[in-house]
């Protein structure tokens, strides 16, 4: 029994012997069956979530003493960001894969994270090849095991919407800045344009005279310093916005010619190569050509201007086309450029890099005001160095929206001699300048320096005309104009204003409802006895139909 029993026991042992064997045997090949699964599965879980990750992830592995790097993961992330096939970049060096990364600065973040094993951020990168461009913001880690790790995401569009918006808040700016100033132009355009008025009048009234020529060449620089200043004070005006730009359909192309033939002789002596690409399919806009053609008169002189301080192939290339619902105008050159600090500035108005004197710095800031009147665009870009381009885009309006196109000029009417005419100024100086030009033309000339006074003087006697001032201490142009008509009815058609600041919008309403002409200082003689000729014309044959 116990034999049997020993041999029982040891059979079982020895029975059990194999068997144990066999488990120890089973349970480690499961072991390690079960850790290759757990291997397995825990990668695919990594494989998934670095798939699955919306932000690009690339692991690099560094060579040459961390000088370059080479691909050694790339999610599918980073696939979609770079518009490359992970295949097409693993084992490749970061450089080859994607040429000229240097020059947008990841490499050398990637050199100092792999050398310090500090992880570093790297917010804004500009990259651009062949396949796109666009804005990303990386984090660079360097893993415990040497290799680099970047993780990054797509910010173009985010970036278009921050420069979008810094765009229209510049804009804002400017706009605000312009208003500022118009609204200060508007409070003492009159107070310059009436001495300006007898400046530039009288100095026109001697230069007709029988002078010696060196004194009409000197009289002629004072006018001209009067003229610039007037046209410095109308410009300041247009920021005001307080008139809307006289439209007719306008040919943009035409307008360029015009302009660049104005600057010919410019342009010629100075050797600018001029490079015309016009756009022979352009449509006609609704534009007040003769603004448009202060635009680009300005742009091409200022490209004139830079383009002489350089000793270069001087070349301006004025190109159109059309852009979407939008005709695009733009100028080209090859001066030195606008450093990026000038390029934010350079409407703002009185910036100038100019010498003084030479220079007011309202150019471009009238030009935005024009092209902004135009509900258009107008932007410059440049690289110091490398010339400048201005950009002009300006809607295509096909539907008159304004009133009528501007009257063509009408024949020079006859002269009626010996018409009475009244002369109503405050200004001492415009009355005997206006007083001058009109009896040196046979009119008969009474001023008077108040409303009221005149008002006595048109009750007491018959004149054929009254030319009268807008802005007077003791009435407005308006209200005695409103006046004289009740005295007498038939002073209707005889009344011309001179204003100051014609843009003022209660000028004009008026003028434009009640048909009266106004003429702004300081006036061009010629146009205000064409005026005067015209109607004192009407009135007489309205007089003679009427009695005939
Ligand atoms: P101004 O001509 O009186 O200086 P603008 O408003 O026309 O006034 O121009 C402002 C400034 O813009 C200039 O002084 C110059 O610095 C810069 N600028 C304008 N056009 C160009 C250009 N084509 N190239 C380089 N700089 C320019």
């Amino acid at each position: 029994m116990k034999v049997e029993a020993t041999t029982k026991k040891e059979l079982i042992k020895e029975l059990q012997q194999p068997h144990r064997q066999t488990a120890k045997l089973g349970k480690s090949k499961l072991e390690r069956k079960q850790a290759e699964e757990t291997l397995k599965n825990s990668e695919a879980k990594f494989k998934e979530l670095f798939n699955t990750m919306t932000s690009g992830v690339a692991v690099y592995e560094a060579i040459d003493n961390g000088e370059d790097f080479v691909f050694k993961d790339f999610n599918h992330a980073a696939e979609i960001i770079e518009n490359v096939r992970g295949g097409d970049v693993l084992g490749k060096r970061i450089s080859e894969a994607f040429p000229g990364v240097e020059e947008f600065g990841l490499l050398k973040v990637l050199q100092r994270v792999w050398r310090t094993g500090k992880a570093e951020y790297f917010p804004e990168m500009f990259y651009q090849d062949e396949r796109h461009r666009g804005w990303r913001e990386n984090w660079i880690y360097k893993l415990p095991r040497g290799e680099i790790v970047a993780v990054y995401n797509d910010i173009t569009e985010r970036k278009q919407l921050e420069t979008e918006k810094k765009e229209l808040e510049r804009e804002a700016q400017l706009s605000s800045q312009l208003a500022t100033v118009g609204a200060m132009a508007s409070g003492i355009a009159h107070e310059i344009n009436n001495p300006l008025t007898s400046v530039i009048g009288f100095s026109q009234l001697l230069m007709t005279r029988d002078i010696p020529e060196d004194i009409k060449s000197d009289i002629a620089i004072i006018n001209d310093g009067a003229q610039r200043v007037a046209s410095i004070v109308k410009g300041l005006l247009s920021f005001a916005r307080q008139h809307q730009p006289e439209r007719s359909y306008t040919d943009i192309n035409e307008i360029i010619e015009t302009t660049l033939a104005l600057r010919a002789y410019e342009l010629k002596t100075n050797s600018i190569n001029v490079i015309k690409q016009l756009a022979s399919d352009l449509p006609l806009t609704m534009a007040d050509s003769n603004q448009l053609q202060q635009v680009f008169l300005n742009l091409i002189i200022n490209a004139e201007t830079e383009m002489k301080l350089t000793s270069d192939k001087h070349k301006l290339t004025v190109k159109t086309e059309i852009a979407g619902n939008t005709i695009r105008i733009s100028f080209k050159d090859n001066g030195p450029g606008i450093s990026s600090e000038n390029l934010e500035k350079i409407f703002n108005p009185f910036f100038t890099t100019k010498e003084v004197g030479k220079g007011t710095g309202l150019g471009l800031s009238i030009c935005h005001g024009i092209i902004s009147e135009h509900n258009g665009r107008i932007y410059a870009e440049s690289d110091r160095g490398k010339g400048a381009t201005f950009t002009v885009e300006l809607p295509i309006v096909s539907e008159e929206s304004q009133p009528a196109l501007s009257e063509p000029e009408a024949e020079e009417p006859e002269k009626v001699s010996g018409a009475k005419i009244l002369v109503v100024d405050d200004e001492m100086g415009v009355l005997q300048y206006l007083s001058h030009l009109l009896s040196k033309e046979g009119y008969q000339i009474e001023t008077v320096d108040n409303a009221s006074d005149a008002l006595e003087m048109i009750r007491r006697e018959t004149y054929n005309l009254i030319l009268t001032d807008i802005k007077m201490p003791d009435m407005s142009g308006i209200e005695f104009y409103q006046r004289m008509q009740k005295l007498t009815q038939s002073l209707a058609g005889r009344v011309v204003f001179i204003a100051g600041n014609v843009t003022e919008e209660d000028v004009q309403s008026f003028s434009n409802k009640h048909k009266v002409p106004c003429i702004s200082k300081p006036f061009a003689s010629k146009k205000l006895l064409k005026t005067i000729a015209r109607l004192l014309a009407e009135r007489t044959q309205s007089f003679d139909r009427n009695t005939g």
